[in-house]
């Protein structure tokens, strides 16, 4: 049996390989460790592999995991990245306990996580979801809102604005992952030539993550080839 820590290595092999491939810089994509359904003593065993960032879908799951992690490992500096679907009576928790959230496709979840965002805690880094390939099931904003809502969130004193994530639809072939890749790389350029703090392209899972660091990625979100499949 695989263990987390060879998963962890054979990942990181495989992304810095993409990246020499395309003649990026070394260390510029960021694996973030998509940790959703899975029990505690896998992401301990992520922890004592060296993984600091953890990507969670579901706010009462994530909390209960942020809030173990404080109380048992309050030595070990570790960053949660809130990547689901935001109901809008769900925000508070996820500004309370997380550093960053994916998943912002509406003014309103915006707004409220800039309400009860502590000041104590430092502004909770955000990214705009993107529904790439307009998909009605997927949530995300249109490529037209993208700008709108990015102006609103910079005024938002309690947030930064980091850059973009998206999920496009779920295609095996790699020039199709590619080009949806490449449309969101398009839209950060635009975004990072008005705010100059927007720096991260959240994209790449288990299944595209090498399309997506050609398009110019620097945070892939991978579950199961570090956790195995979800039941
Ligand atoms: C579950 C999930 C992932 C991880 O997907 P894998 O295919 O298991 O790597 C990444 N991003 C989001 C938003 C997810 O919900």
């Amino acid at each position: 049996m695989t263990s987390i820590k060879q998963n962890i290595n054979q990942i990181t092999l495989q992304i810095g390989n993409s990246i020499q491939k395309c003649g990026r810089q070394p260390d510029s994509v960021q694996l973030l460790a998509v940790s959703k359904t899975k029990p505690i003593d896998l992401l301990e065993q992520a922890i004592e592999a060296g993984q600091r960032t953890f990507g969670e879908n579901y706010v009462q799951e994530g909390v209960e995991k942020v809030q173990y992690f404080q109380s048992t490992h309050s030595n070990t500096e570790l960053e949660w990245h809130f990547i689901g679907p935001i109901q809008s009576n769900k925000t508070r928790p996820i500004a309370e306990h997380f550093d960053w959230v994916h998943s912002i496709d509406r003014l309103k979840i915006a707004q409220r996580l800039n309400e009860q965002r502590l000041e104590s805690l430092g502004k909770l880094n955000v990214l705009i979801q993107v529904n790439i390939s307009s998909e009605e099931s997927k949530s995300g904003t249109t490529s037209e809102e993208v700008m709108t809502l990015a102006a609103a969130i910079n005024e938002m004193p309690n947030l930064t604005l980091r850059g973009l994530m998206s999920i496009p639809a779920n295609v095996s072939n790699y020039d199709e992952q590619l080009a949806a890749f490449t449309q969101l790389a398009s839209i950060q350029n635009q975004l990072r030539a008005q705010y100059p703090q927007v720096d991260t392209l959240s994209m790449g899972m288990s299944g595209d993550m090498d399309a997506a660091i050609e398009a110019g990625s620097t945070m892939v979100r991978i579950g199961t080839a570090i956790f195995g499949a979800r039941g």
